[in-house]
C-alpha cells in the first residue's frame, strides 16, 4: 500500500513545533474550544518567550474565530504558506472557520476533502520560528477527522491529548470511547479535565455541584482507567460572556481562569 507523501511533509513541518497537544471531547458542548482558548491565553500569558498556537480542526462548528474575537479574518497566503492570524505576539491562530464566507455557512464536507483540508492545515501554516505548544481542536467524538489526525501526527515526538467533559455520567461514557481511541492509535494520554461541575457564587464565592455525580465523576473514572486526572473548571457566567464577545476572559480574576492556571502547572511538570 503506497504511503501519503503528506506523512513526511506534516512531520518535516511541525519539527519545530515542541508540544503537539489534541484537545478531544466524547461529546459537543461540554467546553472543549472554550477550555482550549483559555489554555491558549494562559499558556501565553504565562511566559511571554513561549509561543502559543491554536489549530481549530472543528469542521463542522468551528468556534475559535468567535470565541477569540477574530470573526472578520481570512486566512491569507504568504511565500512560506498559510499565516495565522496573532492574537498576542506570542498567540497566533489558524481556523476553518477563517475559510468560511461567512460564520453561517455550513460545511459539508465528504472525507476525502476533509483529509485534504486536514494535511493542508497540519502542513501548511506558517507558525513562524516555531512553537512551544501548538494546541489542535477537534471536532467531537472519534470521527474521520480524527483518524486523519492519527495518521499525520503518529510517531511524532511530544504528541499527546487532553480530553474534556462534563461530570454526568453520559458524557463519560463517552471520554471511555475516547481514552480507548488514544491507546488504540497510541496517543499519549495527558489527562482529563472535567468542566462545569460546579459554580462559584461571586457574593458567597462558595461552590456548589450543578451535576449529579452518580459514578463519582470524571476524578474516579480517571483512577479506574489510570489516566491522570487535571482538574475540573468551574462554571463561569463572565467566561461564557467573554467567549461569546471574543474577549480575554482570563484578565479578570476567577475561580475559571485559577482552574485553569493549575492544569497549566500540571502539564508543564
Ligand atoms: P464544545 O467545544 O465542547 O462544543 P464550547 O466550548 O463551545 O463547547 O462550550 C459550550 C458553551 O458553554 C459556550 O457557550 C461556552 O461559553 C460555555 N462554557 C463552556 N465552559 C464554560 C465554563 N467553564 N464557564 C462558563 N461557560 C462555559
Amino acid at each position: 500500500k503506497s504511503v501519503d507523501p503528506g506523512i513526511e511533509l506534516v512531520k518535516s513541518h511541525l519539527s519545530n513545533v515542541k508540544h503537539k497537544v489534541l484537545v478531544l471531547s466524547g461529546k459537543g458542548g461540554v467546553g472543549k474550544s472554550t477550555f482550549t482558548n483559555l489554555l491558549a491565553r494562559v499558556l501565553a500569558k504565562s511566559n511571554e518567550s513561549v509561543d502559543v498556537g491554536v489549530l481549530d480542526l472543528d469542521i463542522c462548528g468551528p468556534s475559535m474565530p468567535r470565541m477569540m474575537g477574530l470573526l472578520n479574518e481570512q486566512v491569507h497566503q504568504s511565500a512560506s504558506g498559510w499565516s495565522p492570524v496573532f492574537l498576542e505576539e506570542n498567540l497566533s491562530v489558524m481556523s476553518i472557520g477563517f475559510l468560511l464566507n461567512s460564520p453561517d455557512d455550513a460545511v459539508i464536507w465528504r472525507g476525502p476533502k476533509k483529509n485534504t483540508m486536514i494535511r493542508q492545515f497540519l502542513s501548511e501554516v506558517d507558525w513562524g520560528n516555531g512553537l512551544e505548544y501548538l494546541l489542535i481542536d477537534t471536532p467531537p467524538g472519534t470521527s474521520d477527522e480524527h483518524l486523519s489526525l492519527v495518521q499525520y501526527l503518529k510517531g511524532l515526538p511530544d504528541i499527546g491529548a487532553i480530553v474534556v467533559t462534563t461530570p454526568q455520567e453520559v458524557s463519560l461514557l463517552d471520554v471511555r470511547k475516547e481514552i480507548d481511541f488514544c491507546r488504540k492509535v497510541n496517543i499519549p494520554i495527558i489527562g482529563v479535565v472535567e468542566n462545569m461541575a460546579t459554580f462559584v457564587c461571586p457574593k458567597c464565592t462558595k461552590p456548589s455541584e450543578i451535576f449529579p455525580k452518580d459514578s463519582g465523576g470524571a476524578e474516579k473514572m480517571c483512577a479506574e482507567l489510570s489516566v491522570p486526572f487535571l482538574g475540573s473548571v468551574p462554571i463561569d457566567p463572565l467566561v461564557t460572556r467573554h467567549c461569546d464577545e471574543g474577549t480575554s476572559a482570563i484578565d479578570t480574576p476567577s475561580a475559571c481562569v485559577d482552574a485553569i492556571q493549575q492544569i497549566v502547572q500540571k502539564i508543564q511538570q
